[in-house]
C-alpha cells in the first residue's frame, strides 16, 4: 500500500528533504556523495540526507517488493528475464509455466529446435531473437558451466542474452548477490525524475546509482523503484498527488506539486 503524501509545503526549497516521522540512522555501508565533487546544482539533489529519506520512504511504501517473474530456480529466472525484454512480467508469467513444462532443464532447451522454442514464446514479442538467446544460453550453461547458472557478473556476461540488467536480476534475486543495480525502463525513468542521474546510457545510470545508493540496498532499491514505477510514477501521467516521494521530487513532468 502506498502512503499518502505529507501535506507539508517546502516554500520553494525544492530539493530540501521533507522531515520524516521519526529519525532514521544512516546505513553503515552508505557511500555519501561528496558535495565538493559535484556541480552546485547537484549537491542538494544528491545530498546524503535526501537519498536516505528517499530510500526510507521507498522501503516504507514497498516493504515486500520483489521480482514479479515466476521462477523455481536460477535458470528459470534467467529465461524469464530474457523474455521480459519489451514485454510485461504478467505476459511472461503466462508463457513460462508451459515453456518450462515442455523444456524443464537447460539441457532440454539446448536440445530443442529454435522453432520449437519460438512457438512457446511467440506472444512475448521479438521471439526469434529471444529464442536464439535462450537456446544459446542453454548451450553455454550446459557446455561450460555443467548445467548450472554461474554466480558472477563476469561469467553471466558471456552468456547469450544476458547483459548487465539480466545479470543483475539473476545475481540479486536468485543468489542474493549485489554486484550492481538493475536498471530497467522504470528505474531509468524514475532515476531521472528523482534527479539521481543525468545519464541516458543504462550502464552509466547504474554507475551513478551505485555511487549514491548504499550497497546493501542495491537489490531492494531496484525492486522498490520498479514497483513505484508501475503503481504510482507511471510513464505518461505520474500520480504525484498520491506519491510518498512527492515532497522530495522536482521532476519537470510532475502532475501535482506541493512546492
Ligand atoms: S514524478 Fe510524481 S509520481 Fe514520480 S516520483 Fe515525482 S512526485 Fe512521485
Amino acid at each position: 500500500m502506498v502512503q499518502k503524501k505529507a501535506a507539508r509545503k517546502t516554500a520553494g526549497k525544492a530539493a530540501r528533504p521533507a522531515k520524516a516521522p521519526g529519525k532514521t540512522a544512516r546505513p553503515s555501508s552508505a557511500k555519501p556523495a561528496s558535495r565538493r565533487s559535484l556541480p552546485a546544482d547537484r549537491g542538494l539533489e544528491l545530498a546524503p540526507k535526501r537519498i536516505e529519506e528517499l530510500l526510507r520512504r521507498l522501503r516504507a511504501a514497498y516493504p515486500n517488493a520483489e521480482c514479479a517473474l515466476l521462477h523455481r530456480n536460477p535458470w528459470e529466472l534467467l529465461v524469464a528475464t530474457i523474455l521480459s525484454a519489451q514485454c510485461t512480467d504478467a505476459r511472461v508469467n503466462m508463457v513460462t509455466p508451459e515453456l518450462f513444462r515442455k523444456f524443464p532443464t537447460p539441457a532440454a532447451f539446448a536440445q530443442a529446435s529454435l522453432p520449437a522454442i519460438e512457438e512457446e514464446i511467440r506472444s512475448t514479442g521479438f521471439y526469434h531473437n529471444k529464442a536464439k538467446s535462450i537456446s544459446g544460453a542453454a548451450k553455454k550453461i550446459v557446455g561450460e558451466f555443467n548445467g548450472r547458472v554461474p554466480q558472477t557478473m563476469a561469467e553471466l556476461l558471456i552468456i547469450p542474452g544476458a547483459a548487465r540488467k539480466t545479470a543483475n536480476v539473476v545475481l540479486g534475486v536468485a543468489f542474493g548477490k549485489a554486484e550492481g543495480v538493475v536498471v530497467d525502463t522504470h528505474v531509468l525513468r524514475l532515476s531521472h525524475r528523482l534527479g539521481l542521474t543525468r545519464a541516458e546510457d543504462p550502464k552509466k545510470v547504474e554507475q551513478d546509482l551505485m555511487q549514491i545508493i548504499p550497497k546493501d540496498r542495491w537489490i531492494a532499491f531496484s525492486h522498490e523503484l520498479i514497483h513505484h514505477g508501475r503503481q504510482v510514477c507511471i510513464a505518461r501521467k505520474p500520480r504525484c498527488a498520491e506519491c510518498p516521494l512527492e515532497t522530495l521530487c522536482n521532476a519537470p513532468d510532475k502532475t501535482w506539486s506541493s512546492h
